[in-house]
């Protein structure tokens, strides 16, 4: 498989976690087996602020031409491995309330035995994001990086309720989880987002973002509460992702600026939030193919414009 593997820099993200076939369909259209899974979104969004890494199983099935179109976004693809079998996949379906995505079928297939072994020159990346996919290969990944600097999780109800323990042991090994209101609230067993999150950070995380969808995101981060809202778009297509996206632009900041105050962790969030709205503008990542640097500053400077006000 071609790869690129470079010489480590501060600024490198590694990320493990899913490469998909998605079959999504929302009240405005439907894609069949379209390029999707965790990682590809992360490391897609990601690509526009820093380096990346990629580590990720797919099956023979899984086009090269998927695998070209990430190294050709500058993704280090040396970590994803291509094995005799069939590509993960999952089939969900979303209803006019876009923030909630009914999954309807999930299969695993050999991800079940994926045992990740990092390349030599993966082993020192200083971020590191472990995406939605099955907490102990998330601990398996994290178990061979030496001193990480930050590292970020995500999950979803799929492992909250297939794997609580697993999950609990890797958040103790955490800076900062990502993670949906609705599963915030099912992983804590309580309604109160604020009481959720004060439950979650004492598994061990000092930071937690609860992604709230298209009401925005919160973050519990040293004693103070910070809320962005999403950007708001008059046509949302496929929201398939936007966690992913949102938490690619989200590292990718944090990465690129090496700085991880609580007011740089701010500036992250709405990166992260301008990456999830360019997402759901249309299916899987044809939004990201055409996107640009400009237009993701441009509307980094709207979402400035969408909150200030001013003191009386
Ligand atoms: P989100 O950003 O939360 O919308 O994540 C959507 C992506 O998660 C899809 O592209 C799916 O392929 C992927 N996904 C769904 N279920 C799982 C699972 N159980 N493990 C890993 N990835 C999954």
């Amino acid at each position: 498989m071609s790869h690129q593997t470079g010489a480590s820099t501060n600024m490198s993200i590694l990320v493990v976690g899913s490469v998909a076939f998605d079959s999504v369909s929302t009240p405005f259209g439907k894609a069949d087996e379209a390029l999707g899974g965790s990682a590809t979104y992360f490391s897609t969004s990601a690509s526009f602020f820093t380096e990346v890494r990629l580590v990720a199983v797919v099956g023979s099935d899984f086009p090269d031409e998927h695998i070209k179109k990430l190294s050709g976004r500058g993704i280090d693809v040396a970590g994803l491995k291509k094995v005799p079998g069939k590509t993960f996949r999952w089939k969900g379906r979303y209803d006019y309330d876009l923030n909630c995505a009914h999954t309807l079928e999930t299969h695993l297939n050999f991800f079940s035995s994926f045992d990740p072994v990092l390349p030599e020159a993966y082993k020192e990346t200083p971020f590191v994001f472990l995406a939605n996919i099955d907490p102990e290969l998330q601990i398996s990944v994290l178990d061979q990086v030496k001193k990480p600097r930050f590292v970020a999780c995500d999950t979803m109800n799929f492992w909250i309720e297939g794997k609580p323990d697993a999950l609990k042991r890797l958040l103790q090994r955490v800076d900062l989880v990502v993670i949906n209101e609705a599963e915030a609230r099912e992983f804590a067993g309580a309604s109160s987002l604020v009481k959720a999150a004060r439950i979650i950070q004492g598994y061990g995380p000092k930071t937690l973002i609860i992604k709230r969808g298209e009401y925005g995101a919160m973050m519990f981060h040293e004693g103070e509460v910070f809320h962005a809202p999403a950007y708001p778009l008059e046509e949302i297509f496929d929201p398939t992702g936007a966690g992913d996206t949102f938490a690619g632009g989200l590292m990718g900041h944090l990465a690129a600026t090496q700085d991880l105050s609580g007011h740089n962790l701010r500036r992250a969030i709405v990166f992260g939030s301008v990456m999830a709205s360019f997402n759901v503008e249309a299916f899987s990542l044809e939004r990201l193919d055409t996107l640009t640097k400009k237009e993701i500053r441009l509307r980094f400077s709207e979402f400035k414009r969408l909150t200030h006000f001013e003191e009386m």
